[in-house]
């Protein structure tokens, strides 16, 4: 294979979920598009340096705004808090059009029981949030993280670090089936999720 192909699928194979056969499959599927059409794939790329993380949840938003759309919308109840593994999570939850609190990305969850430096600085900014925000105030945190061992270790280390601030804390997790992913629940079993969301 020219070295051209293997570059292509050694640096698209490294994106979370995509084999090594799905990649080569993309690789054929460009390298045969006319080449007039690449000048438009290149911008596309280039237009990816326009989008940045919300310094507030890290959420995507444009390099030039302050917030997302999320965090800098008024009518989003900041008092209420969900808090997710990714940003495609909140895609998923806002399709079903049932929650109007705001997000918060965790980024990598506690694997194996430890919790890494990012997630650590993670926990910190949300501690700052509802220090300096919310004046130590939240109606509700949401553990809206996939019902996966991983996903209840790190459940419990966010209920400990925030129970004392935190009127309520709630998990997802009825109807969704055992080691589901949030991003891929179709829209009624993460409805009902939310709707019968645990309390402890
Ligand atoms: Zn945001």
């Amino acid at each position: 294979m020219p070295e051209e192909l293997k570059k292509f699928i050694e640096t698209f194979s490294k994106i979370p979920s995509l084999g090594p056969r799905q990649t080569t499959r993309l690789a054929f599927y460009f390298a045969d598009l006319p080449k007039k059409d690449f000048k438009n794939l290149v911008e596309i790329f280039q237009n990816l340096e326009e989008i940045d993380h919300c310094p507030r949840c890290f959420f995507v938003k444009k390099k030039n705004e302050k917030f997302c759309k999320i965090c800098s919308d008024e009518k989003r109840n900041k008092k209420i808090i969900a808090l997710v593994e990714k940003g495609t999570d909140i895609l998923t939850i806002e399709k079903i059009k049932k929650f109007n609190g705001v997000y918060f990305i965790l980024g990598k969850l506690a694997e194996k029981g430890i919790i890494d430096e990012e997630l650590r600085e993670r926990i910190k900014k949300l501690h700052q949030i509802i220090r300096n925000e919310l004046n130590r105030k939240v109606e509700e945190i949401i553990i809206a993280i996939s019902p996966t061992p991983i996903g209840d270790f790190t459940s419990n280390i966010i209920k400990n670090e925030f129970s004392k601030y935190a009127k309520k804390i709630s998990r997802l997790g009825r109807g969704l089936p055992e080691g589901a992913e949030i991003e891929f629940a179709d829209e009624n079993t993460l409805l009902f999720s939310f709707e019968k969301r645990e309390y402890d």
